[in-house]
């Protein structure tokens, strides 16, 4: 720490998809304000954030600390501190374990106002940690939320565990308090656990515990922009009743610019994760097709779907005749880690995709900045995860909604109802999916015309909102870059009031 003061201490959960937004925001306040910038988390992921730095080093205005963490303790694996390193059944226990965090966090912090005299204008913390709003008050300092996720999606994760409305009708169909009358939500939309929270369970418990708390926070920053969700914001400060800055989406650069991507970009984003093919590999296939004519296939960094959804799938693929990309891991139930198996896919599925140029099977990773911003990737087959969203959004291409855990099938709902730029075609791991839905559905997003164009037609709108947010030249301030500025002059305001 030397000599510096630090400003802001930082505390994302442990998983890559929030571990980055928090790097990128942290970078963004301190290119704004020249504030020191503090990052706590467990070892391994202190080591990782360490790792997205050129060699190793971080610039002299982040301060990294680790937290330590016993995985083993808490039942998990040893060295279980990433969501990534988990089997998606294991999750569950980090999320809970994570409270462990706070008598370290709280230590930490006592030596930082110890070393400066005073304590940092705020803490910016993850949605899960609502103890650290107790920790901040104790330390005379605030609590700000920052919620990765979208207005809409993590609003609606927030009702359902606050309300358990599914447990208050008989109906399949239930409105989440916050949201207007006309959004419906369907049971089939909620996770299995989620399905069964009552309320006395662990994971009702848990949430109600930290969301309640988190609703005590001086206010929430979120990784959308005003324009994008005009509901979704509404809806939440309404809820919430505090401030919400709409910060977001904390895209790469390289996206934003439409330069053209080093192939490094993407995988530093997921160190540890490598790349079934090159970038430059992908570019050269996605060059050799037609303008927005190829379909991107990917569930994020940690899913896949079960067997016979992957056969139906790969069917349907075929029969619709589009070109595609697909990522794929073996299936549900197998290590995620072990070699893919041809039995897995149609007899001489892969051999067919590659002689007729149709498809390019990529194993467990691609370069997916390169894929969604490349000139010839039409639609984007997704689980919904926010990053996911954003990246396909800002890069104009429509998506095909395959939501699976979390917040997503929230997600997939505001693309469809609100945006008017995905088309669902079935929901979780569980679901059975004919081939005939999936060429149908590809038919349907894919065409130029009809609802395929009229999506098209949207989602360019909604990728001009999100430069347009985003953007900082002069005088020229998007509606993002704003409520950056707003919400470093309320911590600044708060402070004077406190300390003069
Ligand atoms: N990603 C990637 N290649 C892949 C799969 C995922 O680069 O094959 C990246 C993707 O660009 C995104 C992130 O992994 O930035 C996934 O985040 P998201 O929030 O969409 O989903 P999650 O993995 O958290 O479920």
């Amino acid at each position: 720490m030397g000599s510096q003061q630090i400003d802001i201490v930082m505390l994302p959960f442990m998983a890559h998809g929030h571990l980055i937004p928090f790097l990128s925001l942290a970078t963004q306040i301190h290119h704004r304000t020249g504030f020191n910038i503090a990052i706590a988390n467990t070892p391994l992921n202190i080591q990782y954030l360490r790792s997205t730095f050129h060699q190793h080093q971080n610039p002299p205005w982040i301060h990294l600390f680790e937290l330590p963490f016993n995985s083993a303790g808490h039942g998990l694996p040893p060295n279980s501190e990433n969501t990534e390193n988990l089997p998606l059944d294991q999750i569950g226990k980090l999320v809970i374990s994570s409270v462990s965090l706070k008598t370290p966090f709280h230590n930490l912090l006592l030596d930082i106002i110890k070393k400066q005299g005073k304590p940092p204008l705020c803490i910016i913390s993850d949605v899960f940690f609502g103890w650290v709003v107790e920790v901040a008050n104790i330390m005379n300092t605030v609590n700000i939320t920052f919620a990765t996720g979208g207005a809409y999606g993590t609003l609606a994760l927030f009702s359902f565990w606050l309300n358990l409305p599914h447990r208050k009708t008989d109906s399949e169909e239930f409105n989440l308090p916050g949201f207007p009358e006309r959004c419906k939500f369907h049971v089939s939309q909620l996770h299995e656990f989620m399905r069964k929270a009552d309320g006395n369970d662990s994971w009702s418990r848990f949430l109600k515990s930290q969301f309640s708390s988190s609703l005590q926070s001086f206010g929430w920053l979120t990784n959308t922009a005003e324009e994008l969700e005009p509901l979704g914001l509404d809806s939440l400060r309404k809820y919430t009743q505090f401030p919400v800055w709409p910060i977001g989406p904390l895209l790469p650069k390289q996206l934003l610019n439409k330069s053209p991507l080093s192939s490094s970009s993407s995988t530093t984003q997921h160190a540890g994760k490598s790349p079934g093919i090159s970038a430059e590999k992908c570019v050269e296939w996605l060059d050799m097709h037609d303008l927005a004519s190829v379909l991107y296939i990917s569930f994020g960094s940690q899913n896949t779907v079960s067997r016979s959804q992957m056969m139906e799938l790969a069917i349907g693929l075929e029969k619709s005749w589009t070109p595609f990309i697909w990522v794929i891991r073996p299936p549900l139930g197998f290590d995620l880690k072990a070699e893919f198996r041809s039995e897995w896919l149609p007899e001489g599925f892969e051999a067919r995709m590659k002689e007729n140029n149709q498809g390019l099977l990529v194993k467990n990773w691609a370069p997916q900045l390169e894929i969604l911003s490349h000139k010839s990737t039409g639609a984007f087959l997704s689980h919904c995860g926010w990053n996911s969203t954003m990246e396909s959004l800002s890069q104009g291409v429509k998506i095909i909604g395959w939501p699976m855990a979390a917040e997503q099938a929230f997600n997939s709902k505001m693309l469809v109802d609100e945006m008017g730029v995905s088309v669902e075609l079935t929901r979780g791991v569980q679901s059975s999916i004919s081939s005939e839905k999936v060429k149908e559905v590809i038919g349907i997003v894919m065409e130029k015309e009809g609802k395929g164009g009229d999506m098209k037609r949207k989602v360019e709108e909604i990728a001009h909102q999100i430069r347009e947010a985003v953007k900082d030249e002069g005088n020229e301030k998007g509606s993002s870059i704003k409520a950056k500025d707003d919400f470093i002059s309320a911590i600044k305001t708060r402070k004077q009031e406190v300390f003069s």
